[in-house]
């Protein structure tokens, strides 16, 4: 790969500056020769008040802004160079100079065009130090890597991204790593992630590619030069739109970064009712005892069979009544109490038979020590024993 150290002034490489504020990128410079934001990089990030004010602090302190790199591309048509390393930064500066947002200097708001003259002249003279290198694909996305690893590093998504840039990837990111796409409000109910760091996206490509039992690395590779995400479009709708259809209320924030997928393929094959669903949902969230709510929404898909998903014993109302029926048949003849704790004690309450609702289940064996949430492991105990007893 060949490299050549170019210098630019900021006025030179925005000309002809273009920042659009749909897709969030600097669009080009250079009087159109230099592509700012290429499809695979990610979307501008510094646009949060600390990271663009920064660099046009540095600008008017005369600090440099770093090694900056630029690809050759060697094109026929349409611009010659990308922007490899440094576009935040290059768009930071485009953003201020076209008056997308305001610096604090001496307290006061300033804006590009109300700074004094020379400073205006200050930014725009100042001098940007440019990698400009040349190489086959292979060799520049390698480096594009390692350039990457200092700095805000890539995620593993934007370094995806980068590594099969083409077609699918850009109407990928058309659709998933949109903020303003409106569909991603409903979206973050139920995944997570940082839209425009690319973490939407790769939960979309984790799910349909786990579908071939490939990785997302496999998938992506195989589908590089499609135009067409209709398969990736079109199971992540469906899984969304499962979830849906079978938990009614507005999303508890419990459901946020579930493994969708893998629930979706467990059990859309089973009918619900999602009134009942509902029902069961919200029991279980109110119910203190519960202390994984993430669990709840698989507990009740799979028919509520399985308490482990929820961290807590709940024994069923019938195994609570057969205890106590057991354990009152027991108690009555020997004219003790049928709460083993009280019939051990000494006062009054050593031959007090309890109502069924004056009594709690609680495990013979712990539930933290593996016992079962079954009838031999239930022991009901009155309600001041079981709660004195806390949380073993
Ligand atoms: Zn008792």
């Amino acid at each position: 790969m060949k490299t050549e150290l170019r210098h630019y002034t900021v006025a030179k490489v925005l000309a002809g500056f273009v920042y659009n504020e749909f897709e969030g990128k600097g669009l080009f410079g250079l009087a159109g020769d230099l592509v700012i934001q290429p499809e695979y990089q990610r979307h501008y990030i510094y646009g949060d008040g600390k990271h663009d004010v920064a660099v046009i602090d540095s600008l008017l302190k005369g600090y440099p802004l770093g090694l900056i790199y630029f690809v050759n591309t060697n094109s026929d048509v349409g611009a010659q160079l990308e922007v490899l390393d440094g576009q935040q930064r290059i768009t930071s500066v485009g953003r201020f100079v076209t008056g997308k947002f305001a610096i604090k200097v001496a307290g006061k708001h300033q804006t590009f065009s109300s700074l004094p003259v020379e400073k205006q002249q200050l930014i725009l003279d100042s001098e940007l130090l440019v990698y400009v290198c040349a190489g086959v694909e292979a060799e520049i996305k390698e480096w594009f890597q390692t350039i990457n690893m200092v700095g805000v590093p890539l995620n593993a998504q934007e370094l995806r991204n980068a590594i099969y840039s083409g077609p699918f990837v850009t109407a990928a990111k058309a659709e998933f790593s949109r903020s303003n796409n409106a569909l991603q409000q409903k979206w973050a109910a139920y995944v997570k992630g940082v839209v425009n760091r690319q973490e939407v996206l790769a939960v979309a490509l984790d799910w349909v590619a786990s579908g071939h039992g490939q990785s997302i690395d496999a998938y992506m590779a195989a589908h590089r030069h499609d135009t067409s995400i209709a398969e990736l479009q079109t199971y992540f709708t469906s899984v969304i739109d499962w979830i849906d259809s079978v938990f009614i209320a507005s999303p508890d924030k419990a459901m946020q970064g579930l493994d969708w997928d893998r629930l979706y393929r467990t059990y859309h094959h089973k009918a619900y009712n999602p009134a009942t669903v509902d029902a069961d949902v919200q029991a279980l969230l109110s119910d203190l005892a519960v202390t994984n709510k993430r669990g709840i929404y698989e507990y009740v898909l799979a028919g509520k069979t399985n308490p482990q998903l929820l961290d807590v014993r709940i024994f069923s109302a019938a195994t609570k009544r057969e205890a106590y029926a057991r354990q009152t048949a027991a108690a009555k003849p020997a004219d003790k109490s049928n709460c083993p704790l009280c019939a051990a004690g000494t006062n009054n309450n050593a031959t007090r038979i309890y109502a069924l609702k004056e009594m709690e289940a609680d495990h013979v064996t712990a539930w933290s020590k593996g016992g079962a949430t079954m009838l031999d492991n239930c022991e009901m105990l009155c309600v001041p024993h079981n709660r004195s007893k806390g949380n073993r």
